[in-house]
């Protein structure tokens, strides 16, 4: 008898369709994944774990999303491609460098690099970077030939790694390398960031364009890493304006960053009318990521791909943060129905090969809003706001382009450009003296989970 219900049951289940479609004319997605990426290990104790790829992978493919997509596994980018944006010496270091060799290296050239318990030196790091920067770089050309109007890499998306030293676990920039790949055709480029943290490296890269406007949603105290995103940085020379920062405090709720997310992304768009969008999806913005501090459920996440998604520009979707793998797989496998025009069923198929890690539930959303205390209030937020659009307002259109810029020389900078961006600099080696401090603090929270 009882063989017999699970039968049906089973047969049941064969039946449900996995998503509903809800648009007659859905884009052309794409999706870039070199399963590769997962093979890598940042050691033991370190919250990024290149795994959380691997359950993403597995829950897109159990809802059948490669239905939808075209699927694409990209070659790794090439050392010139890392050089784009990178320095030598640092790509020399990155290429070379081993853990075997770390021990014997210099105290001042680990310093130089950056060396320590957030970007440590393992395995293979030079071709994991290589991978992950190789798929958002196939990820524009898709976009840029037009054969795709929206490209999604969840193994990029590191926008902290800086021109010459990795930074809070990245090592390569691949958006800051995308965002130039796309600037060869594309005369104006939104950056929009919703992880949890400041998107420091690419604002820095950009920070002197009006060719691409920054704007980065996180959490901001002045010392919550990379310290970095208050709303004064507002970008410099031509750049100045170009850089838009929405600061926050802990426990804020889907409601409140929604409203704010729309009210803010809306006008900004409307008046730097980018040709292309670039959004970081960083996942530790949602309640409950182990290194987080937001009380996001994996709806209102979505709500601001979707939001973006509606303006029907060519969109390159980018993963990043986000350190509760179940989460952040059952977040981007969402995302990517989103930008799909489907809708999945809450129930996560269960031949699934991982199903055991998203138990007790087995739900694409579980509650993960109330363990902090929203400390946002009412008219901070309102506050924040207000002072965007004031921002906003200092621009008058959307800059034209000449076509003799393209690329943008990021590298001819003016002598009061190059003291800016060393201030800036400066105040984060501050912080991170701090921060080596707390690291060690840290180490104990590392072990628990
Ligand atoms: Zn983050």
């Amino acid at each position: 008898m009882e063989e017999v219900t699970f039968t049906t049951d089973r047969r049941t289940t064969q039946h449900t369709p996995l998503y509903y479609g809800t648009s007659l004319s859905p884009p052309n997605v794409s999706y870039h994944y070199n399963p590769e990426v997962t093979r890598y290990h940042y050691g033991p104790h370190h919250p990024m774990k290149p795994f959380r790829l691997l359950l993403t992978d597995h829950l897109v493919i159990s809802y059948k999303l490669y239905e939808q997509m075209d699927l694409y596994t990209p070659r790794r980018a090439t050392k010139d491609e890392l050089l784009q944006f990178h320095s030598e010496d640092y790509v020399n270091f990155l290429e070379s460098v081993t853990p075997q060799a770390t021990g014997k290296l210099a105290e001042k050239t680990l310093a130089q690099f950056n060396i320590g318990e957030d970007c440590p030196v393992f395995d293979g790091m030079y071709d994991y970077s290589a991978i992950y920067a190789g798929a958002s770089l196939d990820a524009t050309r898709k976009l840029i030939s037009g054969q795709s109007d929206i490209a999604i890499n969840w193994s990029g998306g590191l926008h902290h790694a800086k021109k010459f030293e990795p930074s809070g676990f990245c090592y390569v920039n691949d958006i800051v390398l995308s965002i130039m790949n796309l600037l060869r055709v594309h005369p104006r480029v939104m950056y929009i960031d919703i992880d949890l943290h400041h998107g420091d490296g690419v604002q820095e890269a950009f920070y002197t364009s009006d060719r691409v406007m920054t704007v980065s949603f996180h959490k901001y105290n002045g010392e919550f890493f990379p310290g970095t995103g208050a709303m004064d940085e507002r970008g410099i020379g031509r750049g100045k304006n170009y850089a838009i920062n929405v600061p926050l405090k802990d426990g804020i709720d889907d409601d409140s960053y929604i409203r704010l997310f729309k009210s803010i992304m809306e006008p900004l768009i409307t008046k730097f009318q980018p040709t292309a969008i670039v959004q970081q999806c960083g996942a530790d913005s949602l309640g409950f990521d182990r290194l987080g501090c937001f009380n996001l459920n994996i709806r209102a996440h979505g709500e601001c791909v979707k939001f973006i998604k509606s303006f029907g520009l060519p969109l390159l979707v980018l993963g990043g943060g986000g350190y509760t793998p179940r989460n952040v797989s059952r977040l981007w496998c969402y995302e990517t129905s989103i930008l799909n025009d489907v809708s999945l069923d809450d129930k996560i198929p269960n031949y699934l090969p991982t199903y055991d890690w998203f138990a007790p539930d087995y739900s694409l959303h579980p509650q993960l809003d109330g363990r902090i205390d929203n400390k946002n209030s009412k008219k901070y937020i309102e506050c924040v706001k207000q002072e965007v659009l004031e921002q906003l307002r200092f621009l008058n259109h959307a800059p034209s382009v000449q076509m003799s810029d393209i690329p943008p020389d990021l590298t001819g900078l003016t002598e009061e450009e190059e003291d800016a961006i060393r201030d800036l600099n400066e105040e984060q080696e501050t912080d991170r003296e701090m921060r080596n401090v707390k690291d060690e603090a840290r180490v104990g929270e590392m072990v628990a989970t």
